[in-house]
């Protein structure tokens, strides 16, 4: 290293220094959005945004189809629906926003105060979930055996009054879909609620390029009134676990609630089977903390908003319309290429800015490819090609055919070796572990530089006991993200999962190892 030359990341701090500090560094510096003057609400901004669509587009895709259909129901829900399903207002947060005035009136001392002649006879929650209102039209429109199933999802925003928010992956309000669907027998709706879990799985894998482990997860942890609840889970950089999708049986709660009945082939009636499940822009909060580094946001390919940026070198006005002409024309013919099913998407940025600058832009932004074009290659009928997955100074020139024509193949080895070093890390960072003093370690060292006691994923044996997942989730702030349905790659296979072991909380015997970690 030269003398004048200190490591530099265009992150500071790192993701070793401060993680959390990093997340939030780096959805700054990637522009993806902002905190806003509403507290705990957020800003999506244009490239957040468009990183949004791309997600909507293909989940909405693989909804449409496995045979779903899209529908709005409202935004607010009466107080009473909410109290309907025992078990739902038991264990469902109460920190909704309220709405108790249909009315404003000028204030005695100006301003604008609520208007106590308008006050609402029933207070109407802002939407935290949907399932008691999309529950009430269903009972509606099912009235036969004919009717079903029926499967909707709606996409659409929610409030949770969140106190202690951080942009996409906890805010008070944030951007989901939600399915319902309503099943004739028991069979069905398990069967949807395992398609949905494996759609979710399929995504966040293939899209996402971020490994997922799903399975159910134990009644603690399940959706306030579903019978269960499955998820999948991700290993975010700090080695804690994201729940990233959930899917929920709800068996016949929400029927019985809601009075979603329907009249069997035989003539007899009997309430409906139900399922829910959803994702949220939390999905954008695990994208980013999969895959980014200490040089800001690293997008895989499938669901990027722009897959190539063109850089061009403007140096001189008798060169600027040269090169140009030259970029429009590389833009055409790469818009032209499609790749995962879409056009190529490529942004030319023109601005008349330093191009260092512009690079680093481009960096932290996570343009999966940088192209830089000067007067000398249009001479030479060339690129030159920078890949946000390899340093900022590996650039190579390739002729402008060659190019265009393997661009899909690059961006496909991309979006491969995000995938790969997700699930390498993963590997790194889970292990089996069956002693109680080695799972306490595990998950209580602090010294970064024993990486090997640092925590992570433990597969380990529990009894199914709630008062051991208690204990575990008191002292440790570990708990059992999910009961793991298949092996784990690298760590443990299926047959590992089920061997005979001890409970690593009260020793009892146990045939299921599950996933213990912490988790956001
Ligand atoms: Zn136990």
């Amino acid at each position: 290293m030269a003398k004048n030359e200190t490591p530099r990341t265009a992150i500071t701090p790192t993701r070793a220094d401060d993680y959390a500090e990093w997340y939030q560094q780096v959805v700054r510096a990637a522009d993806l959005a902002e905190n806003s003057p509403v507290r705990g609400c957020m800003v999506i901004k244009p490239w957040g945004y468009a990183l949004w669509e791309n997600i909507q587009r293909e989940l909405d895709r693989m909804f449409k189809a496995t045979g779903h259909k899209n529908a709005y129901f409202p935004l607010f829900i009466p107080k009473s629906f909410l109290e309907k399903e025992a078990e739902h207002v038991e264990g469902f947060a109460k920190e909704c926003a309220v709405v108790t005035h249909h009315r404003l009136i000028a204030g005695p001392e100006g301003g604008l105060i609520p208007d106590p002649e308008a006050k609402l006879e029933e207070p109407l929650i802002v939407r935290p979930t949907s399932e008691t209102i999309i529950g009430a039209a269903f009972a509606s429109w099912v009235q036969s055996y004919r009717d079903l199933p029926l499967l909707i999802n709606q996409w659409a925003n929610v409030v949770r009054w969140e106190l202690r928010t951080r942009l996409f992956l906890r805010t008070a309000e944030f951007l989901w879909q939600e399915g319902h669907t309503a099943h004739a027998n028991e069979a069905e709706a398990r069967e949807e609620t395992a398609r949905m879990l494996d759609v979710y799985a399929t995504f966040a894998e293939q899209f996402m390029a971020m490994p997922v482990i799903r399975g159910p997860k134990t009644a603690s942890e399940r959706f306030p009134g579903a019978v269960d609840t499955y998820a999948i889970e991700a290993m975010m950089q700090d080695r804690k676990a994201l729940q990233a999708g959930t899917s929920h049986f709800l068996g016949q709660n929400f029927a019985k609630a809601s009075g979603i009945k329907f009249h069997t082939q035989s003539e007899t009636q009997e309430f409906a089977w139900t399922t829910s499940w959803g994702v949220s822009t939390r999905l954008i909060g695990g994208l980013l903390m999969t895959h980014s580094d200490d040089d800001g946001l690293v997008l895989p390919p499938r669901l990027a908003p722009a897959h190539v940026v063109i850089l061009p070198v403007l140096r001189g006005e008798d060169t600027r319309a040269k090169v140009m002409d030259y970029v429009d024309a590389v833009a055409a013919e790469l818009r032209s290429v499609n790749f995962g099913g879409r056009p190529i998407e490529v942004e030319v940025d023109k601005r008349d800015i330093r191009g260092g600058d512009k690079q680093w832009e481009w960096i932290k932004k996570g343009a999966p490819l940088r192209v830089e074009i000067g007067p000398r290659d249009v001479d030479g009928n060339v690129v030159m090609v920078a890949r946000r997955d390899r340093g900022s100074k590996d650039k190579t020139s390739m002729s402008r055919i060659e190019f265009v024509s393997k661009i899909a193949d690059i961006l496909g080895d991309m979006q491969t070796a995000l995938y790969d070093k997700a699930l390498a890390f993963r590997k790194d960072h889970a292990k089996r572990i069956d002693d109680k003093g080695a799972f306490d370690a595990y998950f209580t060292a602090k010294n970064q530089d024993k990486p090997e006691i640092h925590g992570g994923f433990a597969l380990s044996h529990w009894c199914g006991n709630a008062a051991c997942e208690a204990s575990i989730k008191e002292r440790l702030k570990v708990t059992i993200r999910c009961i793991p349905e298949h092996g784990i790659a690298g760590v443990v296979d299926a047959d590992g999962l089920k061997d005979h072991g001890a409970c690593v909380q009260c020793g009892a015997p146990s045939d299921q190892r599950v996933v213990f970690a912490k988790a956001y």
